[in-house]
């Protein structure tokens, strides 16, 4: 009894404790798991904010669905605020939480991908610039409207979230790489994509070694791979953020972990690559080995979220099996 009195009085003031939390995570990661469980809301956490590096903070997602891991890297001049959240209302938790760690006026926003957790957020800065590339800001363009009727139609705080945003275009475009000067601090932003999109961008802070990797490297989980995404442009990814020698990553969802989780995320793929070229050899059809492979790696790994990427990326290897 009083544990569902402390829910009821949880969702009046929206707060989030742990257990909650804990008790949702599976369901917005896609474990497949949990489901009879209402999941938490997707709001960014308030005074959550832990610094990982020097000038690097984090406001972990606590593994709520449709709430990304967001970025503030503060240096001596500007600060730059990267994924914050699904609408304006996240975004202003995230200006509040910047706030607290930066008293920088010039302000920076940039975003992972085109998904609407991670840019409709960006309404809560008018003043501050979007440094976006070109690929992703055409991803945004084509998808962001089809991206957010999914979520609005998901709950009623989901539906007010997106309703209560203001979609934004870039400021400042590139084409694959740009280096942002915060002061005392940089920040380089390259495309790497098509991984889980085709404009997917990772943010790497030099200096203080931290790695904002997207939904290009995942801790814990499948990388969500689909239709769009390319398995040697994967591989290519993964080789290029290693010779970074990240010191922390931080992916777009989930756990913060170190530079191992680059090698671990590729080992997953390779393997999944190495199964889909035996059983094309084999004469199995492409639907025939991605059910294969999806099996497979879900008994290797039961506990792991994003179970539908496997099957992307068993379909992408296939595609490019000669
Ligand atoms: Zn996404």
């Amino acid at each position: 009894m009083r544990g569902g009195i402390k829910l009821a009085r949880t969702f009046c003031f929206l707060l989030l404790p742990t257990a909650l939390v804990t008790l949702s995570a599976a369901q917005g990661g896609g474990a497949g798991v949990g489901n009879a469980v209402a999941a938490a809301p997707p709001l960014v956490r308030e005074n959550a904010t832990v610094k990982v590096a020097p000038h690097t903070y984090v406001i972990p997602d606590f593994e709520v669905g449709q709430v990304p891991n967001v970025g503030i890297v503060v240096g001596s001049r500007a600060t730059l605020v990267i994924d914050p959240g699904l609408g304006t209302r996240n975004g202003e938790t995230v200006l509040r939480e910047t706030q607290k760690v930066s008293k920088n006026s010039e302000m920076f926003l940039a975003t992972t991908h085109y998904h609407t957790e991670h840019t409709l957020g960006l309404g809560a800065f008018p003043s501050a610039r979007y440094v976006n590339s070109k690929t992703q800001d055409a991803d945004f363009v084509q998808g962001w409207e089809a991206h957010a009727k999914g979520f609005a139609s998901r709950t009623a705080i989901h539906k007010d979230l997106v309703e209560g945003s203001t979609p934004r275009r870039a400021d400042i475009t590139f084409d694959s790489e740009h280096t942002l000067d915060l002061g005392d601090v940089r920040v380089r932003m390259i495309v790497v994509g098509p991984t889980h999109t085709r404009g997917d961008t990772i943010f790497f802070v030099e200096g203080d070694n931290v790695l904002f990797a997207g939904d290009v490297v995942m801790n814990e989980s499948f990388v969500a791979a689909n239709q769009g995404s390319s398995m040697s442009g994967w591989l290519a990814a993964f080789d290029m953020l290693e010779k970074m020698q990240p010191r922390v990553i931080v992916p777009a969802h989930g756990k913060v972990g170190d530079g191992a989780l680059i090698g671990m995320n590729r080992a997953f793929m390779l393997h999944i690559q190495a199964r889909v070229r035996t059983l094309k050899t084999e004469g199995r059809s492409i639907d025939e080995s991605a059910a294969a492979v999806e099996k497979e790696m879900q008994a290797r790994h039961p506990t792991f979220a994003r179970l539908n990427g496997v099957s992307g990326a068993a379909r992408a290897a296939y595609n490019e099996a000669r």
